[in-house]
């Protein structure tokens, strides 16, 4: 058996706040430990990110103590065992041991138990069916740290077994290999995979969306996206194109990676439960206007503040990688960073200028200041606000 090495002097799990949250479960004679994503990561070495716990203490007992030491607590997920706690500004969410007792491809009806091992054999892959407890001792009931060791994504159990209990794991499959480079794919995994595909179409957009923006920023997500839709998963995640050239030149924003993937995107904002900001960026990106560095700077200029500086930052990044053009091209490349060079200028007229200037207030007030705006961006912004007040039309 592989040697498991100690988390004993990982700077994370000493923080004060995480040690207090194992002492008063262990107070209360439970027991808790860290576990999932933040084991794997520590393990693989890399940046530790939300931390959850698992306990052997049932999910009231959670809320009980936790309320009792002077924590906030909020039992938002207590009916599926997991509860939220804060302790010093730090949030852990503390989930209750669970076994599986009903599942139908999308949903499970649990259990608690105080059996960790029954706990991991839930999990979907044994890289994330890691514990770590109080002083840094990793437990390891699926071969986890052997498969880290061999870069191998093993489903806990047989995959196809594993994979009917719900299909999300499917999508979770390719989104670990997506964001950990040197993970490969193994041929019995992908296979399962790929034969129960369609049990993808029977997920919720809210599941669906939340590991796809996590897969869209892999560092392999282009490689993983292609290798789904070259099996036929992809199609029944979301309708896509085949613009995997275009894909590979962007810069790895998801957004941005989405909208390409996308052979509808405005269906995004409801697909994939977009943000109003996210949802206005793809709206931009559906009509902006085509950009490229032939265009006078002085145009350039008027797009930039027409549009914002997010806006232009996508649409350059857009006709750049759907362009010819070469990504060391140096008359592109200055594209971007017109928002630093320029700062977009601030009109120097307001309606109570004109006002003041003798319009009576009314509708006329915002046309005619349209009016004026549209003529100082014709002429470069250079207009100040004396000459823009001469050019003011009084009827
Ligand atoms: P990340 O670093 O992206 O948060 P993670 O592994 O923590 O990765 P989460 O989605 O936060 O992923 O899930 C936390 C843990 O819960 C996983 O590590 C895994 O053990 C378990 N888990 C999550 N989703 C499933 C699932 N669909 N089936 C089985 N186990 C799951
Ligand atoms: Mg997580």
């Amino acid at each position: 058996m592989t040697k498991l090495p100690s988390l004993a002097r990982a700077r994370w799990l000493n923080e004060p706040s995480l040690q207090r949250a194992f002492a008063v479960v262990a107070e209360a004679d439970g027991e808790a430990r860290v576990a999932g994503g933040a084991v794997r990561n520590a393990l693989l070495k890399i940046p530790v990110g939300d931390i959850d716990l698992a306990t052997t203490l049932d999910p009231q007992k959670i809320v009980d103590i936790f309320k009792a030491a002077g924590y906030g607590v909020h039992p938002l997920g207590i009916e599926h065992g997991t509860v939220m706690v804060v302790i010093s500004h730090r949030t852990y969410e503390i989930t209750t041991l669970r076994r599986d007792v009903e599942t139908d491809g999308r949903r499970a009806v649990v259990s608690f138990t105080e059996n960790w091992a029954e706990d991991a054999r839930r999990r979907d892959f044994t890289m994330n069916a890691l514990y770590c407890d109080a002083r840094g001792k990793i437990h390891d009931y699926a071969n986890g740290y052997k498969d880290i060791l061999s870069n191998r994504i093993t489903f806990v159990g047989n995959p196809a077994a594993r994979i009917k209990e719900d299909y999300l794991r499917i999508l979770r499959y390719f989104r670990f290999l997506s964001v950990f480079e040197n993970m490969k794919a193994d041929a019995a995994s992908l296979a399962a995979c790929v034969r129960l595909k369609k049990g993808l179409l029977t997920l919720s957009a809210e599941r669906i969306s939340q590991e796809m923006f996590k897969l869209l920023v892999g560092p392999k997500a282009v490689a993983i996206l292609k290798l789904m839709a070259k099996h036929g998963v992809l199609k029944n995640i979301i309708a896509h194109t085949d613009e995997f050239r275009t894909l590979e030149r962007l810069p790895g924003d998801p957004l941005l990676r989405a909208f390409v993937l996308a052979e509808k995107p405005h269906m995004l904002r409801d697909a994939w439960r977009l943000s109003n900001a996210q949802a206005r960026r793809i709206e931009f990106l559906m009509d902006g206007p085509s950009l490229n560095p032939k265009l006078r700077e002085n145009e350039q200029r008027r797009i930039l503040y027409t549009v914002g500086e997010q806006a232009w930052r996508d649409g350059v990044a857009l006709n750049w990688a759907r362009s010819r053009a070469s990504l060391q091209d140096s008359a592109w490349k200055r594209m971007p960073s017109l928002p630093n060079r320029w700062p977009a200028p601030k009109f120097p007229l307001n309606g109570r200028d004109l006002l003041a200037a003798g319009f009576s207030s009314g509708p006329d007030v915002g046309q005619e200041l349209k009016r004026l705006e549209d003529f100082w961006i014709a002429a470069d912004f250079k207009p100040t606000k004396d000459e823009l007040l001469g050019k003011a039309k009084h009827d």
